[in-house]
């Protein structure tokens, strides 16, 4: 018997299956989508059986293939839908099988986790006859299967066969799962200073507290479990506790977030009566449902309007039909409420995937997905890949984030993933948004998708009234605070009425950077080519890109002159001010700082629900999804900071963005205020904003992507190269851009090679070459080609090189 399988090393050259015999003690455990561990050159791999066939190929004698060396799971994996799917995004993407193979698998298969046997509860007494002392092991407990192998070598050539006919199974044990509802945490206490002095007078066998202070510098507002200084950074329980009896570290009891449904049993809801526009919507929906057959639907709703209504009750219909369904939802907007929402409806059918579930939790809920204990997954973009076997509903809500789109290789996008499964399966792919991405509408107006609109919010609630402010009239009348007299107005008048808010910062640090007033000199990352970012909380100025982090210096570098500050607007300074025009305001701030714990998150979340705020206040985090019936303003800080970023996108971003935020408010009975604040607001995305009005800007960001050549109306591909030394890294770019140019239609645009907007990371130099097409039908193939090509002259450089189909982000 013959395997042919992809193994784990991600180039081009070895981008096909190989070829290996499998042995008789493996064969009964072997199927196409195995996981197995085979031999490669002096190494050994991990790989994926892609085919299973009696013969080599080609007439190649069997007797010089090598062998399969273990099959690592009782059932595969991979489904033969996942498969194929994954070999299609290996094309699509121009990334090797293996890596989108890899992408598809909760992290746990890709770890040294261990694994264990067990016996199953119908033993068979003639193979404990057989094999004595391991049996009578197995029976009493579960045995680790490495030990099983150093032990019982013979015996351990039959287990493929006994998990074949069913008297054992094997599984991994994750051992990062908690157990605990407390934690201990380790926060440190000194200034960034302070640590630098600690660690100039360490002795030198210190290394431990050495390796704390180090990470405490470089992530000096975050707290670490002890559990994660041992395991990931060596550091025991002794050394901390010294260093907490000197005061520079404090040690916490914390409540650790658990999975917050474990005990909690959910009342079923009933479901309301439909609008008459949610009947209309749902009609061609569920005829598809009924019909099996792929159909695609684009549905156009304000916020409020009723969508997740009507996604719950195409899922309902699906499961009736016996089918299975993929709810995704952009990670930020996987709240408990609409979790909560899922599970009132469908109970224990239900598994959630997001990221603040540790690889052992995440394991699980995949798990009850391969064993089909659930018919729905609500997920993240990675849910796209649930392992079901019959799907027959993809529903994507807010189908336009950027989210939805990965930025490591495999570089895919759910949405085009999810459409490649609908098809696959027949099944019915439904995408929401008050604000559907450009891409979208536009092949929903020409029919690839059908439109459906839902204009008005659910029991004619109105939609809350938009008020823009433009802050240089607020200048001209001397208010040089960072709230115009508007919002101030309306803050004072919901803290009278205890009615709730939200303030919402465009983008978080945006432009907090350090500055010399004398003589202009910034604070730049040393490895980046990026301002750093102030933090207030320890007077640190640190790099997003790289986490490099120096204390906030009290003279300029430069000219030495004491007037070196940090400007701009970030989260904490709104909330500094806020704390000082309003006293005794209650403000809970989400950011990536208050937010990057497990759980706290959510934590911050039902506290503001809760009421034990006034204000919630954040950056793009708070935009989304959530629901609160207290919230009746909106406030939008310096919302054109979105505008002048480098992309083709910034000004949908920016309308999309305002949207949302004044979707928060007035939700419920409470009618609603946004307060737009603005250096621009004669710009057409602010304007179709405040109106509510998504046609007019979709008409006029039309003429603008038409006019400078972008998407929908031009593909793109955007390559991107990265070398220490500059000559190298344009020598690599050109090789692939010159095999490029001789090539494209004529009615390509070949951009570059040039200098990213980014021109430096981690001390990498980045340079880009942008492809933009209408009809260039084979471009990945010729893509691949041009891979081929710059990897032959790559050989010596290490040039690195990445491809991005459809890109977001173009920095
Ligand atoms: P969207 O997803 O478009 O923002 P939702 O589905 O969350 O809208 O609905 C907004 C609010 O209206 C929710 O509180 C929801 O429970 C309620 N709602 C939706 N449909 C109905 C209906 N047919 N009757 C009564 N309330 C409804
Ligand atoms: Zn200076
Ligand atoms: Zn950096």
């Amino acid at each position: 018997m013959i395997a042919h399988i992809i193994v784990d090393v991600p180039v081009s050259r070895t981008n096909r299956p190989f070829d290996y015999r499998v042995p008789a003690w493996l064969s009964p455990l072997i199927q196409v989508g195995s996981r197995v561990v085979v031999p490669f050159g002096p190494r050994k791999l991990q790989g994926y059986v892609v085919g299973i066939s009696e013969n080599t190929e080609h007439g190649v004698d069997e007797d010089r293939l090598k062998d399969v060396e273990q099959v690592m799971d009782d059932t595969p994996p991979l489904t033969a839908e996942l498969l194929k799917m994954s070999e299609w995004m290996s094309g699509q993407y121009l990334c090797p099988w293996v890596t989108a193979v890899q992408a598809m698998l909760p992290a746990v298969l890709k770890g040294k986790a261990q694994k264990w046997l067990t016996a199953s509860d119908q033993l068979d007494e003639r193979i404990c006859a057989n094999s004595g002392l391991l049996w009578e092991l197995l029976r009493k407990r579960q045995l680790p299967l490495a030990e099983v192998e150093k032990q019982f070598p013979d015996e351990y050539m039959l287990i493929p066969g006994w998990i074949h006919s069913g008297l054992i199974t094997t599984e991994y044990q994750v051992k990062d799962r908690i157990t605990k509802k407390q934690q201990s945490f380790v926060k440190c206490l000194l200034s960034p200073e302070q640590m630098m002095e600690v660690l100039g007078s360490l002795s030198a066998r210190a290394d431990q507290m050495r390796r704390v202070l180090e990470l405490f510098l470089q992530h000096p507002a975050d707290s670490f479990s002890i559990q994660t200084m041992r395991d990931e950074f060596g550091v025991n329980r002794s050394a901390l506790k010294s260093m907490e009896a000197k005061g520079w570290v404090a040690i916490e009891q914390v409540e650790v977030y658990r999975d917050p449904y474990a005990n909690r049993r959910f009342v079923e809801r009933k479901k309301p009566a439909f609008t008459l526009r949610q009947q209309e919507v749902l009609a061609p929906i569920i005829r598809s449902i009924q019909e099996s057959s792929y159909a695609s639907f684009l549905l156009h709703g304000v916020t409020g309007s009723g969508k997740t209504e009507v996604y719950l009750e195409a899922i309902e219909h699906t499961l009736a039909k016996g089918r299975e369904a993929i709810f995704l939802v952009p990670e930020i907007s996987l709240t408990p409420q609409m979790v909560e929402r899922f599970k009132e409806r469908f109970g224990a059918d239900v598994a959630v995937l997001h990221s603040a579930l540790s690889q052992g939790e995440r394991y699980d809920e995949w798990r009850k997905i391969i064993r089909k204990q659930v018919k729905v997954v609500v997920g993240a973009r990675s849910a796209i890949f649930a392992p079901f076997q019959n799907v027959g509903l993809i529903v994507i809500d807010e189908e336009h984030e950027s989210s939805y789109k990965q930025e490591e290789t495999p570089r895919y996008h759910a949405r085009e993933v999810a459409l490649w499964r609908a098809k696959e399966n027949g099944a019915v792919l439904l995408m929401g948004s008050a604000t559907p991405a450009l891409e979208t509408y536009a092949l929903a107006t020409r029919g690839r998708y059908t439109l459906l609109e839902m204009p008005d919010r659910v029991g004619h609630r109105p939609m809350p009234q938009v008020h823009v402010v433009d802050m240089r009239e607020e200048l001209h009348a001397e208010n040089r605070s960072m709230f115009s007299r508007l919002l101030h107005e309306m803050i004072a008048d919901r803290l009278k009425k205890q009615e709730q808010m939200v303030i919402f910062l465009n983008r978080r640090g945006f432009s907090t950077f350090v500055m010399c007033r004398s003589c202009g000199y910034t604070l730049n990352c040393i490895h980046c080519d990026i301002s750093l970012t102030y933090h207030k909380s320890n007077h640190t100025a640190r790099c997003h890109y790289c986490g490099y982090t120096i204390a906030q210096p009290a003279h300029c570098p430069e000219c030495q002159s004491e007037h070196i500050r940090f400007f701009g607007t970030g989260t904490q300074k709104v909330e500094a001010e806020l704390a000082k025009l309003f006293p005794g305001i209650r403000v809970i701030r989400m950011d990536v700082d208050t937010t990057s714990r497990k759980g706290s998150h959510e934590e911050l979340l039902s506290k503001f629900r809760q009421g034990q705020g006034d204000v919630l206040l954040g950056t793009q985090m708070i935009a989304k999804g959530l629901d609160f019936p207290r919230v009746t303003l909106a406030g939008i800080i310096a919302a054109d900071t979105s505008l002048h970023l480098p992309d083709f996108r910034a000004a949908e971003k920016t309308f999309q963005l305002l949207t949302q935020v004044g979707g928060r408010a007035g939700r419920h009975e409470l009618e609603g205020d946004v307060v737009i604040q603005t250096y621009t607001p004669e710009h057409y995305s602010i304007i179709h904003a405040t109106r509510h009005d998504y046609p007019a800007f979709y008409q006029d960001e039309m003429l603008q992507r038409r006019r400078t050549g972008y998407p929908p109306y031009y593909r793109l591909v955007l390559i991107t190269f990265s070398h220490e030394d500059v000559p190298v890294v344009i020598r690599g770019a050109h090789v692939l851009g010159d095999f490029l140019r001789q090539r494209v239609a004529s009615t390509t645009i070949l951009l570059g090679p040039v200098a990213s907007p980014i021109a430096r990371v981690k001390d990498r130099f980045r340079f880009q070459i942008m492809l933009k097409y209408r009809d260039e039908p084979n471009v990945t193939e010729l893509l691949t080609q041009a891979t081929a090509a710059f990897e032959e002259w790559n050989k010596q450089q290490k040039v690195l090189m990445t491809i991005d189909v459809d890109p977001y982000v173009l920095l």
